[in-house]
């Protein structure tokens, strides 16, 4: 099979994700007061309500609507007054009522969008979508959502004894209903998607959102967070829509971008040879890197949906939305756009820190701590050096910060003195005495370090001279490793240089 590359010269993808959330930050269930929980003995948190006995009555989980509508208001959706819950009927044991409670046509959030901002390649695929070429050549394009329904989560089924976890194959199946009834949204977006690459954007940012809104740890790993993709091909040029196919069982980044890949490939390969593409649900198989067919689409009609009786339509109040959206924090984008504004970042280096919450968190503590100029080296150190830390202080940042913008410590000394003060309370100028770690501009002293490197390292100074320029980073970095850091770099360089040329 070609690769996917090469098969979008000839052909256009078109993608859409049906992405589930699980609401992880909640306490009890949707319909009923059963603990949420992922570490309990399976059937432990269970309840007439969520197993479905007769006579037992739902009553919505508060906590749960206000999820959904944050999500709804963080991506722009129209927030309906009024919506229902209908019964989706299906008999599969890991529902035991024997119908899911889940929404209708009308859910709590319709009509949004996430805007996504692509880096590099892919831009030349999707023109007529580009609204806003970005900086660095990049390009901006809103992802339609065209809902976010809430439902309830079904159990957990295990298939023990057959190949990757598969019914099919399986001699028994295990049933834990602790999850049943889980508050979970469904999140439907347009087929809007062009390359796997957006896809796996597109989740990435979505789990950045829902993260920032505190709905939902969002793992994929786990489960918490879960990715259908939908996806057909067609020529380039055509406007009608082709055949689709959806594949379950994308639970990594990894995996939804490599079965959407291995998806087109195979059906450019399937219309090349003649044949029809069928519209089908497909398994994504990681460990042989395909797909295969699990059963033909089924139809709403099947599900036989009506609203659900036990549960009146749902009104929600202006007070209600507007207490919901002033729950809603500022976003990851945006506060990307205030770092570039207000501090002068780095696009690149501010859509870094503004990704991760915690991070955030800890330079905007840093930030009013320090002097104006300092901002862009609390940057340099929050991007570089804190991915390696475990519970470093704002203040021990701001302070670290201080001595690299002055230049009392070379950027080695500083990763140096960061490690040394991780998980304590030390103060990183204590430990820059104490170690005598700052930045030497005795011309003389490192001269003499370049020299003993010279005499150690007689192979690199051989290759310098018979023209491998490259071997000068490795010499620097052995001088800086000889002064401990506290060697400056660019002097180290330019002795070596003037060593060297003799
Ligand atoms: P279904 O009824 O099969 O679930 P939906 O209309 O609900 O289909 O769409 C499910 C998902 O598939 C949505 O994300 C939608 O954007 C996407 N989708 C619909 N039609 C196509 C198509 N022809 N190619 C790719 N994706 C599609
Ligand atoms: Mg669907
Ligand atoms: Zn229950």
């Amino acid at each position: 099979m070609r690769n996917v590359r090469e098969v979008l010269r000839d052909w256009e993808a078109v993608i859409g994700l049906e992405v589930h959330t699980e609401l992880t930050t909640l306490k009890t269930k949707m319909f009923c007061d059963c603990r949420l929980s992922h570490d309990d003995p399976p059937n432990t948190n269970v309840c007439p309500v969520c197993l479905g006995m007769p006579g037992a009555l739902p009553v919505p989980n508060e906590r749960a609507i206000e999820a959904i509508v944050m999500a709804g208001i963080a991506t722009d959706c129209q927030i309906q007054r009024r919506s229902y819950f209908y019964r989706k009927h299906y008999f599969y044991p890991d529902m035991s009522k024997n119908y899911q409670t889940t929404q209708g046509p009308v859910a709590f959030c319709m009509h949004g969008h996430l805007d996504l901002e692509v880096t590099g390649q892919g831009a030349e695929e999707r023109p007529e979508f580009t609204v806003e070429k970005a900086a660095g050549g990049s390009y901006v394009v809103p992802i339609r959502i065209l809902r976010i329904h809430m439902e309830e989560d079904a159990a957990k089924m295990v298939h023990v004894g057959g190949t990757e976890g598969r019914i099919t194959s399986a001699s028994e199946s295990l049933i834990d209903y602790n999850r049943c009834g889980t508050p979970l949204i469904e999140l439907v977006t347009e087929p809007d998607l062009r390359t796997p690459e957006e896809a796996r954007l597109f989740m990435e940012q979505l789990r950045q959102t829902f993260r920032t809104l505190g709905i939902s740890d969002c793992s994929l790993e786990n489960g918490s967070m879960r990715c259908d993709g939908n996806v057909s091909i067609r020529r380039r040029g055509d406007e009608r829509l082709g055949t689709k196919t959806e594949m379950k069982n994308l639970n990594s980044f990894k995996a939804l971008h490599d079965a959407l890949a291995y998806e087109i490939c195979r059906q450019a390969e399937v219309l090349e040879e003649g044949g029809v593409v069928c519209q089908e649900t497909r398994h994504w198989e990681p460990s042989r890197r395909r797909t295969v067919v699990m059963r033909a689409k089924e139809t709403s009609d099947d599900y036989r949906m009506y609203p659900d009786p036990d549960l009146a339509p749902f009104d929600l109040s202006d007070e209600f939305i507007e207490r919901c959206r002033a729950r809603v924090p500022e976003l990851p984008l945006a506060k990307r756009d205030r770092y570039v504004a207000d501090y002068g970042l780095k696009r690149a280096d501010a859509a870094q820190i503004a990704s991760n919450p915690a991070v955030a968190a800890i330079f905007e503590e840093v930030v009013v701590a320090v002097a104006k100029d300092v901002i862009p080296t609390v940057a340099n150190v929050v991007v570089n050096l804190l991915p390696a830390t475990r519970a470093v202080t704002a203040a021990q940042v701001a302070s670290l910060a201080d001595l690299l913008a002055n230049n009392t410590i070379t950027f080695a000394a500083a990763r140096e003195v960061l490690e040394t003060v991780d998980g304590t309370d030390a103060n990183p100028e204590t430990v820059v005495d104490e170690r005598g770690m700052r930045q030497s501009t005795d011309t003389d002293a490192l001269k003499t370090t370049v020299d003993e490197v010279l005499i150690r390292c007689a192979d690199q100074v051989r290759q310098y001279r018979e023209g491998n320029r490259r071997v000068i980073g490795f010499l620097v970095g052995q001088c800086m490793k000889a002064s401990h850091g506290t060697g400056n770099p660019k002097l180290f360089n330019q002795l070596l240089r003037e060593r060297l040329k003799g």
